[in-house]
């Protein structure tokens, strides 16, 4: 149980919110199909998607991934690799095998019932102290908060707080938490998530369309998106990241990933870091051979890009194949033909620059700025 911290604004203050919110929530609200629904599995499903992944990339993902795993029971019962296939293009694949895993707990320790209370919520993988308020609010009615970003950005504007390090954090969840205790706190939460995803946002909120107007400090102020103050960035890390491209008979080289790999695919094309000075087609051949086993000899540039992943910048150099003996360690890399690579759960990196070379014509999860060198590979 958290302490209570001890300046918090008066509870009446908060409290008489509540009202306007919900009905605000009830009017405004966007259709999502997670919004239909109070089955907790499907809702867990959800809250997991929306981590890191915006609204509507999500929603196509949702549907598909229930039909194929429509009850906790089937997800569970699913092969990872399966999981994985469901959730190729998403991203932060870490999140589909903590669910799963979670399914399969669920299954084992608590009769195939996702538990209500968040406490227990807490003891599933990949389940936070945000996830166990989300699914127990929304799917069970219970009076538990949930403080994502747009709360957070919401709170700190009503109450002109600065939300510093722990204590500020915890001072945030002490007043979502007294404003989940009342009727319909699944209703409460998503107008919080809501109205911070649609009206206050994070540059130029919608003030005269806000439910809540009147009893803003921020607002008040005439400098609403003064709160809360950005975080300062971590500077960005710059690398070189060649990837290795080979082809052989209508299949291309997939590597699976190791602890520590830059890229974040399940598979992925072969990749290595390159230090100045280095040629990337030497190191990338050298790593192919003590990693997977196989011998290639990579040609020039093919295709360059350009990619993030949170504070690193990677310049991506693709070098295709002219030659290749050998077969991929077991387990370890594969040859998948190029019509299958949609079910493979591979980054975003690896498809821009599949896409790069017309290999394959799967759509990518960010903007891109790519650049195919003439005489690149095409799909054989
Ligand atoms: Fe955000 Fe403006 Fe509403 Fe305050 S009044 S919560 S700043 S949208």
């Amino acid at each position: 149980m958290s302490r209570r911290p001890a300046v918090l604004p008066a509870d009446a203050a908060i409290r008489r919110l509540r009202a306007p919110l919900v009905r605000w929530y009830r009017r405004h609200r966007r259709d999502l199909p997670w919004r239909r629904t109070t089955d907790p599995y499907a809702i867990w499903v959800s809250e997991s998607m929306l981590q890191q992944t915006q609204v509507a990339t999500v929603v196509p993902y949702y549907r598909r991934f229930l039909e194929l795993f429509p009850t906790l029971e089937a997800l569970a019962a699913a092969a990872e690799d399966e999981v994985l296939a469901a959730w190729s293009g998403l991203g932060y694949y870490r999140r589909a095998r903590a669910l799963r895993e979670g399914a399969r707990m669920v299954v084992e320790r608590h009769g195939g019932r996702v538990p209500r209370d968040p406490e227990t919520l807490r003891t599933l993988p990949g389940v936070g102290r945000y996830t166990a308020g989300a699914i127990a609010s929304l799917a069970f009615g219970a009076e538990e908060p949930v403080v994502d970003g747009n709360v957070r950005r919401v709170l700190s504007r009503l109450f002109a707080l600065e939300p510093r390090g722990a204590a500020g954090d915890e001072r945030l969840w002490s007043i979502a938490g007294a404003l989940a205790r009342g009727s319909a706190p699944g209703d409460l939460n998503q107008a919080l998530m809501e109205l911070g995803a649609t009206v206050c946002t994070s540059r130029s909120p919608s003030c005269a369309a806000c439910p809540v107007a009147r009893d803003c400090a921020a607002r008040a102020s005439g400098d609403p998106d003064r709160w809360p103050a950005p975080k300062s960035p971590k500077p960005a890390t710059s690398a070189r990241l060649a990837l290795a491209v080979v082809v052989r008979r209508g299949a291309v080289l997939l590597e699976r990933r190791s602890p520590g790999a830059p890229l974040r695919g399940e598979w992925d094309l072969p990749a290595a870091l390159i230090a100045d000075g280095l040629r990337a087609a030497a190191t990338l051949e050298a790593a192919l051979a003590a990693r997977l086993g196989v011998r290639v000899a990579l040609g020039p540039l093919a295709a360059t890009s350009r990619h993030a992943i949170l504070d690193r910048r990677f310049v991506l150099e693709a070098h295709a194949a002219r030659s290749v003996s050998g077969r991929p360690a077991a387990g370890r890399g594969r040859f998948v033909p190029l019509g299958a690579l949609d079910r493979v759960p591979v980054s975003s990196a690896t498809t821009k620059i599949l896409r790069a070379l017309g290999l394959t014509a799967a759509p990518t999860a960010a903007s891109t700025s790519l650049r195919p060198a003439p005489g690149g590979p095409r799909r054989r």
